[in-house]
């Protein structure tokens, strides 16, 4: 048959209705055709048609319409099964297994990139080598780096940070004694004297805190405690006690913890108090009225307002500050308003 007899064949309406017949019914012949003799000679097309697909007129048959099936309440169905039936064709199947493995791909590339995403404390903490003053050996402590995204900040000068919070790394601890210390006195230098009241206390009991990397709330509140204890057995120093407490204030806030954060704030502000009246400032950094202000934002945020109105009094009462310290002032005058406020409500 040549390409223009074949053209002309599948015109034929009889032929398309065949072929129709053959796709509906999966690729099968919708009649069977008989032996043709390989060398039979045929007089027209439509004589071989006839030959070939002796029924090929055979009548169409009618679809019958649906019958009515009433509703009924259906059980709880389980979850559906995306795969494809059994019965489903090739092609069907293929479909399913590809969106099948095209969603495996998917989560594996999920669980792959999350397999290499860097936990907050891998990302902004970094390990570092300090000699310990207590004990003399070299030590590994945990530091934060300084890049760190700020969300917002309190009236006593808690920032919240995006994804990560700082202050659970502030006291640093010797593995090898236990000592522990923020920053400035873990690297200062230490009297021969309190050294070896040290040294002797951690001989007798052993408060080593086991080396991590990665910190959570109570193993930072834990080591607040025990700077805030060797404070006590050491230097004394009410206003770097007042400032650790404060900064364990800001974990618990950060954390949630209500209750323990109201605890140490009023230890914060008592040692604050005691510390303004007689001890040399700066200390850790902090000036004589930044302590003030820090005061009465303590009393303030514990909702111990008259108690605040007398420490900001210091502070507004400080003709020098205006000009030495203007943001400062701001500060104490918003929080002055602020207090007004919540007295007349
Ligand atoms: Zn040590």
């Amino acid at each position: 048959m040549t390409k223009d007899e074949f053209l002309q064949f599948l015109r034929d309406p009889d032929v398309c209705k065949e072929i129709f017949e053959i796709v509906k019914k999966g690729g099968k012949p919708a009649v069977v055709a008989p032996q043709v003799q390989p060398q039979q000679k045929f007089s027209s097309i439509a004589d071989k048609l006839k030959t070939v697909y002796p029924n090929a007129n055979a009548p169409q048959i009618q679809p019958q319409p649906a019958p009515q099936i009433q509703p009924t309440p259906q059980p709880a169905q389980p979850p559906k099964n995306n795969a494809p039936k059994g019965s489903g064709s090739l092609a069907d199947k293929l479909k399913f297994l590809r969106g099948h493995l095209d969603k495996v791909r998917e989560e594996e590339q999920i669980a792959a990139a999350k397999a290499q995403e860097k936990s907050p404390a891998e990302k902004y903490t970094v390990i570092s080598n300090r000699r310990c003053p207590i004990c003399e050996k070299d030590t590994r402590v945990v530091k934060t780096k300084s890049r760190i995204n700020v969300e917002k900040r309190d009236l006593d000068y808690c920032i919240h940070y995006k994804d990560f919070d700082p202050y659970l790394y502030t006291v640093l601890t010797c593995e090898h004694c236990g000592f522990a210390a923020e920053e400035k006195k873990f690297s200062g230098a230490w009297p021969n004297k309190l050294k070896e009241t040290l040294r002797e206390f951690l001989k007798q009991n052993d408060m080593k805190f086991p080396f991590v990397e990665e910190r959570n709330a109570e193993d930072a509140l834990s080591l607040f405690e025990l700077a805030i204890l060797f404070s006590e057995m050491t230097d004394q120093s009410k206003g770097r006690q007042a400032i650790l407490n404060l900064n364990a204030a800001w974990v618990c806030r950060c954390e949630g913890f209500a209750d323990r954060e109201r605890d140490f704030m009023e230890q914060a502000a008592v040692d604050f108090e005691v510390a303004l009246e007689n001890e040399r400032w700066p200390i850790n950094g902090i000036s004589d009225d930044m302590a003030t202000y820090l005061c009465a934002a303590i009393y303030f945020l514990i909702n111990e307002y008259d108690k605040s109105t007398t420490w900001l009094g210091r502070i507004m009462n400080n003709a020098n500050l205006r000009a030495t310290a203007p943001k400062l002032f701001e500060q104490a005058r918003d929080m002055w308003q602020d207090i007004k406020r919540a007295n007349k409500a």
